[in-house]
């Protein structure tokens, strides 16, 4: 099991609470549930398979998009990318989803409203959240580290097209051996949005982009 870099001091302190079956149209997870001390924050996990036998696990940390994953917003692509992550954990039969509240990249629900008001009004997502005095994106990623351990994982075959969130993982001691693209609900809603996430976040768009058995990118 990889060392983690971060100090105990620094990684925010969790508590498990407890766990329930989770039927899905395409599989029945089992959903377990923590809370974050320090903001009082309920997080999930939804866990199928037996993913401490360590081998690298089929992952996605997915962070809470109450529009695009509950109201189908098309702004974005967070709803079909938890969708596709599921079915995908789903078809492999193993795998583990966690799922963040971290709305808004960070900035909670209704700055992201007012986000997207400043961005009908010509702001890209990276602008719009510097005019409202965030930062670009504000997602922390170290409880990643308690959740993932509660579950004796460390080495990941991580959905995500974020560089910046394999490069935190990796940080927090974990492996991340395999990228595994969500390119999903691309539309004429998101398609600036998306680009601007390719061309000011770094994000990788493209199918054929892996990430080295290292980590590094
Ligand atoms: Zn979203």
């Amino acid at each position: 099991m990889t060392q983690a870099s971060a100090s105990p001091a620094n990684v925010p302190q969790l508590d498990y609470l407890t766990s329930c079956a989770l039927p899905t149209p395409w599989a029945q997870f089992t959903l377990h549930a923590f809370v974050e001390h320090a903001t009082g924050k309920e997080h999930l996990a939804m866990v199928l398979g037996d993913v401490s036998n360590g081998e690298p696990v089929l992952a996605r940390v997915h962070s809470e998009c109450l529009t695009g994953d509950v109201l189908f917003s098309q702004r974005c692509d967070c709803g079909a990318q938890l969708e596709g992550a599921l079915k995908k954990i789903a078809a492999e039969g193993r795998g583990v989803l966690l799922y963040l509240r971290q709305e808004g990249r960070g900035i909670g629900l209704v700055n992201k409203m007012r986000a997207y008001r400043l961005q009908e009004a010509g702001a890209d997502t990276v602008e719009a959240n510097l005019q409202l005095g965030f930062h670009a994106d504000a997602r922390n990623y170290e409880l990643v580290q308690p959740m993932l351990r509660q579950f004796g994982i460390s080495e990941l075959k991580l959905m995500t097209n974020n560089p910046r969130k394999i490069d935190a993982l990796t940080r927090l001691g974990f492996n991340v051996s395999e990228r595994v693209p969500l390119l999903v609900n691309r539309n004429s809603f998101n398609n600036n949005y998306l680009n601007t996430k390719e061309a000011k976040l770094g994000h990788m768009m493209r199918p054929a982009e892996t990430v080295a058995e290292d980590g590094e990118l």
